[in-house]
């Protein structure tokens, strides 16, 4: 049969073929792994800005600002190793040049033709110096302006209204991701219209993504204006490799669940083979979500998703080193660099540079700064703070005036006329001022209430190297737990923040050369390369393990239907919870479908079947609801109670057993449901079982880990009686009785002719496990070609089943689909007979 039959525990250990960080792995390493050497980088913008003459129709463009780490990441693949990139990013919104003065540029409504569409892709090629790269634009295009549209317009729109592909991203998503719920009505009464146009959005890209696809291709998706994207790319290529890198923090389940599309981008994103993280704590609540909001098994760095595991881990992400160094080493940042040393000659300088957006805590970081100024008034006079503010696409008219109120205030407080306190800037600088300020000022200051990791801290400590100046950093950013030996700050404690300025600012040299000499080390340890290099090999270990022959595969219905067709005899052993049904968190809801039903009654009663349905569940259960279909054997609590096909007889196998153990059982059982909330304990007559699936995942499963250790010691030590783990639940019974014992008393029973052709057994947790065992012993006299242990769930369950079924669900429909031909062949006897 499968040649995975005959596994060990041991095999399951495939994580790490290729070690998690070290050198780049070339493609021809990954070749035999089917990995096509080309990775596609899917971003929310390309590189660079575009603009479109009125007139003249010709193309300008001018590079774009942030997402530095990933076009660099995607440019060293492309330009210094052997990997092939290609980048799928928006246009961004198109200004168009009016060639008539008196009107703005950008007031237009832009109209891009087909025409246009193909100029493009000639001229930024030739402006544009990475000619390795092959770029794919994506145009999100639409055309409200009716009277202009015809055939060959494909975008006409004002500028203003091309950020609504954004709208969903960023007043949304951006918000909670960074702890903050939204505001005002606004999202409310807009949520579904910026809803439908994110979804759009993802279908364009998903739509290009396909189309430049070539087998074997990587795909890195990284932003969150793109979470549906995986998902979009799967339904249309399932085998693709897929990955989903988070550069922002990812908030703990009690607010991720305020999503009010939760289920849908949770869904999307584990439809990727690895989601990662900038921090431990990030990938955590991800995980938790996936448990907590919809209820998926989940382990360390892993989320079980339609039978397979999501990779979901931390990598610390970097920027490019040499180039911060190349860019910060020219001769015109030098020159700036003096012109600074001039201008505030005797003085102490921070940099603050921020994005207009509250999670940056500028007006917290403007208090601070004034209180150093109130409480320590040597400072006055001798100290400034530079700070720079950056307007995002989505304006902040209040929290705008707000910061120009506190600056002013400060400034008229302690400022003189040869003398401001903070010196304020709007808007991006150049990169050479940029980089004189990082190399020029005594210590950057970051503020923010909640941000992943900050390229400008790892790019200052970079231009430091020889200056030794110190980040004075937020505890809730990401680039916390990078920085170790940096000053942290509570934004919200102004006073407290007020004292590490001042420290800062009267820190020995020594003390600054041992910080930055640590913060270097974090730095340029984790770079963007090694980052890259992570990427990669978590994917093709990733790819291994799929590849490695020790899952189990998932059953070939084609093969067992024609086996079944053939069988003068059949088989069926089938585990119910989890097995017939999906598992519930109420036990009692698990009832059996009509369509099952159906199908035990339509399967029992053709004589060449015998139908056993073999559960942990008490006789009543079984009783209430398939007791009327006579044909099917019934065994209750793990084979302790046995009702034979066609009889009515309810026999108790358990009857002479010591049963005494429940007693101390149940006190156990119940002194964990006393402390664990949602907890239950089911006595059945031979069995105890506690239930924690309606408990707090994590809670319930350490509760379990303890509850279990105490009845080993404590009960397991005097009474013949066995644990066993099952899906949020622990059960204690003899351990005479198990499910492996009514199988074996099953297969006892044929003789040579009435030996069954076809068997088909199906369960889904470890008790089932018994009767695989048993299924598989080699002194049955049974074929094992045409026997099937079927364990529902994951390839990458650790089982000793031959084939797995992904869902309770697929498993009733086999069952069906066998009691259809049952009918059929029925049917054909009854007609033959007439
Ligand atoms: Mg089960």
């Amino acid at each position: 049969m499968n040649p995975h039959a005959s596994k060990s525990p041991t095999n399951f250990k495939r994580e790490n073929v290729y070690e998690l960080s070290g050198d780049l792995l070339d493609p021809q390493e990954l070749k035999s792994l089917g990995v096509s050497g080309c990775i596609t980088y899917v971003l929310r913008h390309l590189p660079f800005k575009s603009t479109i003459h009125e007139k003249t129709r010709e193309w300008e463009f001018t590079s774009r600002r942030g997402a530095a780490t990933m076009y660099s990441s995607m440019n060293w693949l492309a330009n210094s190793t052997y990997w092939k990139t290609k980048l799928v990013g928006w246009t961004g919104a198109i200004p168009i040049i009016p060639d008539d003065s008196s009107k703005e540029s950008g007031e237009s409504v832009t109209e891009i033709t087909k025409k246009d569409v193909k100029n493009f892709e000639i001229a930024y090629k030739e402006w544009n110096s990475d000619k390795r790269t092959e770029y794919i634009p994506v145009w999100l295009t639409s055309c409200p302006h009716k009277e202009k549209h015809d055939e060959e317009v494909i975008l006409c729109e004002d500028r203003s209204s091309q950020s609504r592909w954004l709208a969903y991203a960023e007043n949304v998503i951006r918000p909670l991701i960074h702890y903050k719920y939204w505001p005002s009505t606004e999202v409310d009464e807009n949520e579904e219209r910026w809803w439908n146009d994110y979804v759009t959005m993802n279908e364009v890209f998903a739509e290009k993504i396909c189309e430049s696809y070539t087998p074997g291709d990587l795909i890195f998706v990284q932003d969150y204006s793109l979470f549906l994207v995986p998902k979009l790319v799967r339904e249309k290529i399932p085998d693709a490799v897929i990955a989903f890198y988070h550069h922002h923090p990812f908030p703990s389940s009690e607010i991720a669940r305020c999503f009010p599309r939760r289920n849908a981008i949770l869904h999307a994103l584990l439809e990727c083979d690895f989601v990662g993280f900038e921090d431990y704590s990030y990938a955590r609540h991800f995980i938790s979500c996936c448990t907590r909001v919809l209820g998926f098994e989940s382990g360390h760095d892993w989320v079980s998703y339609n039978s397979k595991r999501v990779i979901v881990r931390p990598l610390t992400v970097g920027i490019d080193v040499p180039r911060v160094i190349r860019s910060s080493g020219s001769a015109a940042v030098s020159t700036k660099i003096d012109e600074l040393s001039s201008k505030y000659a005797g003085m102490k300088v921070i940099l603050g540079r921020d994005r207009l957006d509250e999670i940056f805590g500028v007006p917290q970081k403007i208090i601070s700064f004034q209180r150093l100024l109130r409480q320590y008034p040597e400072w006055r006079g001798k100290v400034v703070l530079i700070q720079i503010t950056i307007s995002s696409a989505f304006r902040h008219p209040k929290l705008s005036s707000h910061i120009h109120r506190l600056i002013d205030q400060t400034n008229s407080l302690y400022g003189s006329e040869n003398y401001k306190p903070i010196i304020y800037y709007q808007d991006q600088i150049d990169a050479i001022d940029y980089f004189a300020l990082l190399a020029f000022a005594d210590s950057l200051f970051i503020n923010s209430i909640r941000e992943g990791i900050s390229n400008i801290a790892l790019e200052y400590v970079v231009c430091q190297r020889d200056r030794w100046g110190v980040v004075m950093l937020s505890e809730f950013t990401g680039t916390s737990a990078m920085l170790h030996d940096v000053p942290l700050i509570n934004p919200w404690d102004h006073n407290e923040t007020a004292d590490i300025i001042d420290q800062v600012l009267s820190m020995s040299l020594e003390k600054r050369k041992s910080i930055q000499h640590e913060s270097y080390k974090q730095v340029t340890t984790y770079t963007m390369q090694s980052w890259t290099s992570s990427l990669i090999r978590t994917l093709a270990n990733k790819l291994a393990a799929s590849k490695s022959g020790d899952l189990t595969p998932v059953l070939d219905y084609g093969h067992a239907t024609s086996l079944y067709k053939e069988a003068s005899r059949r088989l069926f052993m089938l585990d119910y919870d989890g097995t017939l049904t999906p598992i519930v968190r109420d036990p009692n809801a698990a009832v059996p479908s009509e369509k099952l039903l159906d199908s035990l009654r339509k399967l029992s009663a053709d004589e060449r079947n015998e139908v056993w349905i073999i559960s942990g569940r008490d006789q009543k259960f079984l009783r209430q609801y398939m007791n009327d279909i006579n044909g099917l054997g019934l065994s209750a609590e793990h084979g302790s109670f046995v009702r034979q096909p066609h009889s009515d007889k309810w026999t108790n196998l358990a009857e002479l057993l010591d049963l005494s153990w429940k007693k101390d059982v149940k006190q156990i059982f119940q002194y964990f449901t006393d402390r664990t909330q949602g907890s239950s304990i089911e006595e059945k007559r031979c069995g105890m079982t506690w239930h924690y699936r309606k408990a707090d995942p994590e809670n319930g499963s350490f509760q379990a880990i303890e509850c279990e250790t105490l009845i080993e010691e404590m009960v397991c030590s005097r009474f013949d009686v066995e644990i066993m783990r099952g899906k949020a639940n622990i059960e204690v019974r003899p351990s005479s009785i198990n499910k492996g014992g009514i199988v074996k008393q099953i297969l006892s029973s044929k003789s040579d002719e009435s030996t069954p052709s076809f068997i088909f057994c199906a369960g889904d947790d470890r008790t089932d496990e018994d009767m695989f065992r048993s299924l598989n012993k080699k002194s049955n006299r049974i074929n094992k070609n045409s026997s099937f242990a079927v364990t529902v769930g994951s390839p990458h369950k650790l089982t000793v089943a031959d084939w797995c079924i992904p869902e309770a669900e697929n498993v009733v429909d086999f069952l069906a689909d066998l009691a259809d031909l049952t009918d059929a062949t029925e049917l054909a006897k009854l007609a033959a007979a007439t």
